[in-house]
């Protein structure tokens, strides 16, 4: 599903470089569940943004179901992300003009509106929220706001899930409720790569990758 071969990502500021993933190789097989663990400014978030082709790697090559991501457009990146990938951020970045259903349906393609407009319908109704569907986020609980972010990770069936930190601020009784929908998730078969550094949310993945200063630290390493 995912191989990274000797990815490194450099982000040039005035203050010099920042090699903030530096030389990863790596694979994650179809169906997997992958914690990615590691202290702020480990690289867990560009990590990410380079499997969901929100950034583009500086050398190496990042192949995710089966596209090169680093060589694609960025129309072409666009769709990949659209066809392949869901994300999940810490505090759900929810647009606060629009209404819950507009919400989900930003991650829409605009060819797929009409189809798109009745799944997002069904997938809030599974998540319970059949009568807030013309609310806005500052009018929901935060255990509403998160289902509002697993309808819209849902809405183009991806076959990978990317979650940032999804458990950041979250009460436990919500944070447990976001782990059960990760969980749920990978039992359908999808893959989930997690970027987390709570050890709760770690224990929920099939294997902890850990990064350090943007590189792999090895499984023996990582056991002492
Ligand atoms: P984490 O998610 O593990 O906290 P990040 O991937 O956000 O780590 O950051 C890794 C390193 O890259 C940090 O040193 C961070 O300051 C730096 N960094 C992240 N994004 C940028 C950027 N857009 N410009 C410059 N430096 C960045
Ligand atoms: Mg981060």
């Amino acid at each position: 599903m995912i191989e990274l071969a000797d990815v490194s990502k450099v982000y040039r500021t005035t203050h010099g470089d920042v090699r903030a993933v530096d030389d990863v190789t790596l694979a994650i097989n179809a169906g997997e569940f992958v914690a990615l663990k590691g202290h702020s400014g480990s690289g867990k978030s560009t990590l990410l943004a380079l499997l969901g082709g929100l950034a583009l790697p500086s050398a190496g090559s990042v192949a995710v179901a089966g596209h090169d991501v680093g060589k694609l457009s960025s129309s072409e990146r666009a769709r990949f992300r659209e066809e392949n990938v869901g994300f999940v951020f810490q505090m759900f970045h929810l647009l606060p003009y629009l209404n819950v259903l507009d919400n989900v349906l930003v991650a829409a393609p605009a060819a797929a509106r009409a189809a798109s407009r009745e799944y997002a319908k069904q997938l809030l109704s599974g998540f319970g929220m059949e009568e807030r569907v013309s609310h806005r986020p500052n009018q929901l609980s935060v255990g509403e706001r998160q289902r509002v972010a697993m309808a819209r990770a849902l809405l183009n069936r991806p076959k990978l899930l990317l979650a940032d930190e999804p458990t950041g601020n979250l009460d436990e009784k919500n944070a447990e409720a976001l782990l059960d929908f990760l969980g749920g998730f990978h039992r359908e078969g999808g893959t989930i790569v997690l970027a987390t550094h709570d050890d709760r949310a770690a224990e929920r993945a099939e294997r902890i990758i850990e990064l350090s200063s943007g590189k792999l630290v090895s499984p023996a390493g990582s056991l002492s």
